[in-house]
């Protein structure tokens, strides 16, 4: 059994006997002493891992330590006084250890992704604002439109806008384009177990009814047990390694995510208009809209990444022979088309391999490029043969753009391994119009016969009317 998987099974162990004590009114020295065993524990856990596992950087860790050690440490005690009922030393230390809480995750989201990742961030945008509007709704509106001091309020209120915030970082680092270890999925869970009895004891405290914060103890401890397991697991070394790319993808877990958010908004009012209660108009339509722009952002996104996949190939990042057709059916008319096509590229292949041969096309693809000018159309055209499309070029000057590319690709050897180099050829074809045919949309036929008459000629030459 590995350390990690010991600890969950302690961590659901000491979870259950502790939500049973509370359940059948054991004495409270059994509950206190659980509870504080659950706290203790998920601390130790993640002491331990900090140590064992060596993460990037200790110091998020640290932070939420120590958010998780003064949070369950809190609400441990049963009846305890806090969530801005009389502002005290301990909402200081509360509203502090929320603080550094924000601080860590946002150590950890700025070290996960370096770059913007705008659709990740989006996302992460779209599950905040309903975020935001139920918490308007049903928490921050109740505290701050309450019979209070200003200054009471504003501790009250200051609660679930940290929790927000802590939300907000959380669902970021959900919805980024990174791997989610099992280190990253407990984190931020973490942080829903924090964020979900703190509102229940807001809920409490703004209702009267005691029982939101009875429920909420068991969360506490799950929260520091939790954190204990993101110690444990081998994966809390990544949670801060930097992401490549971009989290464009919309699987379903992710598209149900968002819908769901979105649906949040109007449903909100829904409920409101069906129960009676007074109807926040301007505030669902002014969160629908921003999540309808979000929506239509993430859209647009999207549709660019396709587009532009359809016309690149992927190999080369050359353009598609579909989007070239495209052009050569187009209000551009070329005058000119070449085709190349790699001389006796089966032999690359089966010397060197299938990669040896994906690099030389890379590397061919990158030469051609060099050698044509600014407007000209470089497209693969299948395999391991090329088309560019020359317009305005004169006869001689298609004939020496030609010229240029298949000396380029010959003129130094070609790395294909750690040991080897190899020096390619290309054989092409020229076709011009008027000189060839007045048509432009059969220029690669043409070409393609003088690039047929160049392989029978003895290859690695180009052949032009
Ligand atoms: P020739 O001089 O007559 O053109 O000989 P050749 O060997 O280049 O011509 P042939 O058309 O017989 O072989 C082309 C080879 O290119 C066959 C195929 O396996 C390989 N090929 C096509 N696409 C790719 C690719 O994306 N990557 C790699 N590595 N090989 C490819
Ligand atoms: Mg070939
Ligand atoms: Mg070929």
């Amino acid at each position: 059994m590995t350390p990690w998987a010991g600890y969950a099974g302690f961590a659901a162990v000491l979870l259950t006997a502790y939500t049973l004590t509370l359940v059948t009114g054991a004495p409270q020295s059994v509950t206190d002493a659980l509870g504080l065993m659950g706290l203790l524990g998920g601390l130790a856990a993640m002491l331990y891992g900090i140590r064992r596992h060596r993460p990037r950087s200790r110091w998020p860790w640290l932070l939420v330590l120590g958010q998780s050690l003064v949070l369950s440490s809190f609400a441990m005690p049963p009846g305890v006084m806090y969530g801005g009922r009389v502002p005290s030393v301990g909402d200081v230390v509360l509203l502090g250890a929320n603080a550094v809480g924000v601080l860590a995750l946002l150590l950890i989201v700025r070290r996960r992704s370096p770059g913007w990742d705008l659709p990740g961030l989006i996302d992460a945008a779209i599950l905040t604002v309903a975020a935001v509007l139920l918490s308007w709704i049903y928490v921050l509106e109740p505290i701050v439109g309450g019979s209070a001091d200003l200054y009471t309020r504003t501790v009250a209120a200051a609660y679930p806008l940290s929790d927000l915030l802590l939300a907000a970082l959380g669902a970021r680092l959900l919805l980024d384009a990174g791997p989610k270890p099992v280190a990253v999925l407990s984190v931020t869970g973490y942080l829903v177990l924090v964020i979900v009895p703190d509102t229940m004891s807001t809920l409490a405290t703004l209702s009267g009814d005691q029982r939101w914060r009875a429920a909420a103890a068991p969360l506490w401890t799950a929260s520091a047990l939790l954190l204990g397991m993101t110690g444990m697991h081998p994966s809390l070394r990544d949670v801060d390694a930097p992401v490549t790319g971009t989290a464009q993808d919309l699987g379903p877990g992710r598209l149900a995510a968002l819908a769901v958010a979105s649906l949040l908004a109007p449903a909100a009012l829904l409920v409101q208009y069906l129960r009676g209660a007074r109807l926040h108009v301007p505030l669902v339509c002014v969160s629908c809209g921003i999540l309808f722009l979000l929506v239509i952002g993430r859209l647009a996104g999207l549709v660019a990444v396709q587009r532009r996949m359809a016309v690149t190939d992927e190999l080369t990042g050359l353009r598609t022979r579909r989007f070239f057709q495209g052009v050569l059916g187009g209000p551009v008319k070329p005058t000119a088309v070449v085709l190349l096509d790699v001389d006796h590229f089966k032999r690359v292949n089966d010397t060197y391999g299938h990669d040896a041969g994906d690099r030389v096309l890379r590397e061919v693809a990158r030469r051609i490029s060099g050698a044509v000018r600014g407007g000209d159309v470089v497209a693969r055209y299948g395999g391991e043969e090329f088309a560019v499309l020359l317009p305005n070029a004169t006869p001689e000057e298609a004939r020496a753009i030609a010229a240029r590319m298949h000396g380029a690709v010959r003129a130094t050897p070609i790395t294909v391994s750690d040991t080897a180099a190899i020096t390619v050829t290309v054989s092409a074809g020229v076709a011009c119009t008027p000189a060839d045919l007045p048509e432009p949309g059969t220029l690669p036929l043409v070409a393609d016969r003088f690039l047929y008459q160049a392989k029978n000629a003895g290859r690695d030459r180009v052949v032009a009317s």
